[in-house]
């Protein structure tokens, strides 16, 4: 049976497949004092039926046998672009998934703002996966509700990340006709715990309760994005990763799961059918384009599948053929290479969990530097009056 302990955090990436597949329901994902879910297994109920440790993904090896093929993306909808992480690819396929009967399953927000893998029928409704949530998601019963869809035949699109599409399909044991699987380039996921404290001190120094987050906005543009907070009094916050201490916890990677540090899906090959991720780029793969700093999406297809799916959606997308190994180098360094593990991660969670207000924590591991608030004051200027461009250029 699976034993995921003090010891071997780092092999759980906490995809929920063997707590789904336990034929015993034994396995409890349960939240340890990082806020990441781990399964606990009740030994007194378990058969050593050996199901659970069959379908976990990160003792798989990640292969698959198609040929992959890259592009770059945007799609043709003025407003989704703005309010999409890149260039709104994942809507693309989400449209096309729920126009043709699908039902899309991703991370988004609940009504307290915790990041939830959640289901949608419509576009509507489809509309709360949209953006980065840079945090990981609780899946709940989301693998076995997908499997029985699928079972009745129904069609599925699953988003999510690497591990959790590896989660799924291995999970699900057999190949399904009926279900498509897209993931991201992954830099990695922080502490739901962690989100939790940054929301209550949000909460506390604004007076009031959240009303929006956008990870990803593009108000400062695309290259400058900026999380971007709503408050229900109508004050409102936007800051960038080296300003928000949220953020620059996910970036300096103080706050990441254990297993992103050394993670098993870090490789071209994916054990999904489309991947979608950021073209910082657009100017090296389609030169006569001007980037106009609005974001496109790079993709690559990994299934014959995938590159159907792919090809369906994209009537409502800009597309450009890219060479693979070009994409990677340059926009995808994080779809082969795992985040560099900082032993400030134990000092970071350490001070968290003696109850040290966030704010001090950030103060005490990973302190805002004055120069970078400065920067931050002035974002606002610099990009109302071209000059954002100029500086980025400069830093570069
Ligand atoms: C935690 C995380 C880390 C990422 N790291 C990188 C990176 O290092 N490099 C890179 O190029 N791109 C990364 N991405 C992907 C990138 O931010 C964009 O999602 C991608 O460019 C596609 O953008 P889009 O405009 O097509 O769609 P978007 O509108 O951004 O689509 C969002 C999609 O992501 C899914 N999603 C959002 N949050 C979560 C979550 N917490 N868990 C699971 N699924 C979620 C939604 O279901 C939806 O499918 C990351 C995304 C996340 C959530
Ligand atoms: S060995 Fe079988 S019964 Fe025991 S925990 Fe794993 S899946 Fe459940
Ligand atoms: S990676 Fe997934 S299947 Fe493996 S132990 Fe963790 S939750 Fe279970
Ligand atoms: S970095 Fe790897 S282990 Fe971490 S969430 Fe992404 S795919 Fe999963």
């Amino acid at each position: 049976m699976i034993n995921i302990d003090n010891n071997n955090k780092k092999d759980c990436c906490g995809c929920t497949a063997c707590s789904s597949v336990c034929p015993k329901s034994c396995i409890t994902m349960t939240e340890d004092n990082e806020g990441f879910f781990y399964p606990v297994v009740d030994g007194n109920s378990c058969i050593n039926c050996g199901l659970c440790e069959k379908v976990c993904p990160v003792k798989k090896e990640i292969s698959q046998d198609s040929i992959q093929q890259a592009f770059v993306s945007r799609i043709n909808d003025k407003e989704v672009l703005m309010n999409s992480s890149s260039g709104g690819a994942f809507t693309a396929l989400s449209r096309f998934a729920i126009n043709n009967g699908y039902t899309v399953y991703g991370g988004a927000y609940n009504e307290c703002f915790d990041v939830v893998h959640d289901s949608a029928k419509t576009n509507e409704e489809a509309v709360k996966f949209r953006g980065s949530k840079y945090v990981q998601s609780y899946m709940g019963n989301t693998f076995k509700n997908i499997k029985k869809q699928l079972d009745k035949g129904d069609k599925v699109l699953f988003s999510g990340t690497p591990c959790q599409c590896a989660g799924l399909v291995s999970y699900l044991r057999k190949p399904y006709d009926n279900l498509v699987t897209v993931d991201f380039v992954c830099h990695a996921v922080p502490s739901p715990k962690v989100w939790k404290l940054y929301r209550d001190y949000l909460t506390k120094k604004y007076k009031s309760n959240i009303k929006s987050v956008n990870f990803r906005s593009k108000v400062y543009g695309y290259h400058c994005s900026s999380i971007k907070i709503d408050m229900e009094n109508g004050k409102s916050q936007k800051m960038g990763l080296n300003t928000d201490m949220f953020l620059k916890s996910f970036f300096f990677n103080v706050s990441c799961r254990p297993s992103c540090y050394d993670c098993h899906f870090k490789t071209v090959d994916r054990m999904c059918d489309i991947t979608v991720f950021d073209c910082w780029n657009i100017t090296r793969f389609v030169p006569n384009k001007k980037d106009d700093d609005k974001g496109y999406s790079a993709v690559i297809t990994h299934s014959e599948k995938g590159a159907k799916f792919f090809k369906q959606a994209s009537t409502c997308l800009e597309v450009f053929d890219a060479d693979l190994d070009t994409l990677i180098k340059y926009d995808g360094k994080y779809a082969v290479k795992s985040i560099d593990y900082t032993p400030k991660r134990e000092e970071y969670f350490r001070l968290v969990n003696e109850g040290l207000p966030i704010d001090e924590v950030t103060k005490r591991v990973i302190p805002i530097k004055a120069k970078n608030k400065l920067m931050g004051k002035t974002k606002g200027f610099l990009h109302a009056t071209g000059l954002m461009s100029l500086a980025q250029k400069l830093k570069k």
